[in-house]
């Protein structure tokens, strides 16, 4: 990955500071886009950063963070929500089935959810647990191998058997372009994803290209480096 000489660095003292900066970039986007900057949801992503990280975040009233790791979010999470019980975590990393009960019962919204063997183990759990996340479908616009998603061809189909057989509460779509490409055809294609299949949210967009998924119609948007700045090491 390349950082940008704009990519900030992680002192806590700036991370209410980028945070401000972040909302005010969302805001601008939303409002050129003639959009209300409120139907836009910034995701905080604070993988590789502990807790004493989010403190600042949190102490400013920011209360939506993403992880993309299970057991670093129960490392992280449990505590932190002890003392904030209205902040809302989203997965948005891969998820393996064997972790599907830990993250029924640690997220709040599970982005990820991108095939039938999934689907079946979130609903059985949920059945179980009475807790239901929110579900988004992560799709592979890009169609690349080594990424995880639906494909867009299987989207709708799969879309429908998530809520009319495992009767999933699925409430949007979410993508990750690749890295090499031009985002906003991705963006595009999501959003009519979502709009033919009547999901009202869409999480796309991340510190490279926020502004341009708000201009395509993101509901939630995931931050990380501009915000808690650069991590030490990329992670999958
Ligand atoms: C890490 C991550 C992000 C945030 O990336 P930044 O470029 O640091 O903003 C967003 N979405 C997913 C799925 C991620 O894994």
């Amino acid at each position: 990955m390349t950082l940008s000489s704009s990519v900030p660095h992680n002192a806590d003292s700036d991370i209410a500071a980028n945070l401000a900066e972040v909302r005010a970039r969302i805001a601008a986007a939303a409002r050129a886009a003639g959009r209300d900057p409120r139907d836009v949801t910034l995701v905080a992503v604070g993988k590789t950063f502990g807790a004493e990280h989010m403190l600042p975040a949190l102490d400013a009233g920011h209360r939506t963070f993403g992880e993309n790791r299970v057991q670093e979010a129960e490392d992280k999470w449990p505590a932190l929500r002890a003392r904030f019980p209205d902040l809302r975590l989203h997965l948005i990393g891969p998820l393996q089935s064997n972790k599907a009960r830990k993250a029924v019962e640690i997220f709040d919204v599970v982005e990820t959810v991108d095939r039938p063997k999934l689907a079946g183990a979130l609903a059985r759990i949920m059945a179980e647990t009475g807790r239901r996340p929110d579900c988004f479908i992560q799709v592979n616009t890009g169609a690349e191998d080594r990424k995880a998603g639906i494909l867009p061809e299987d989207a709708d189909a799969f879309i429908a058997r998530c809520r009319d057989e495992f009767r999933l509460p699925v409430t949007g779509l979410m993508c990750i372009p690749p890295v090499d490409e031009e985002p906003a055809m991705h963006f595009q294609l999501l959003a009519e994803i979502a709009r033919r299949n009547g999901l009202p949210h869409l999480s796309m967009g991340m510190s490279a290209d926020f502004e341009i998924a708000v201009q395509f119609g993101a509901t939630h948007v995931r931050v990380g480096s501009a915000i808690f700045g650069a991590r030490a090491a990329p992670t999958p």
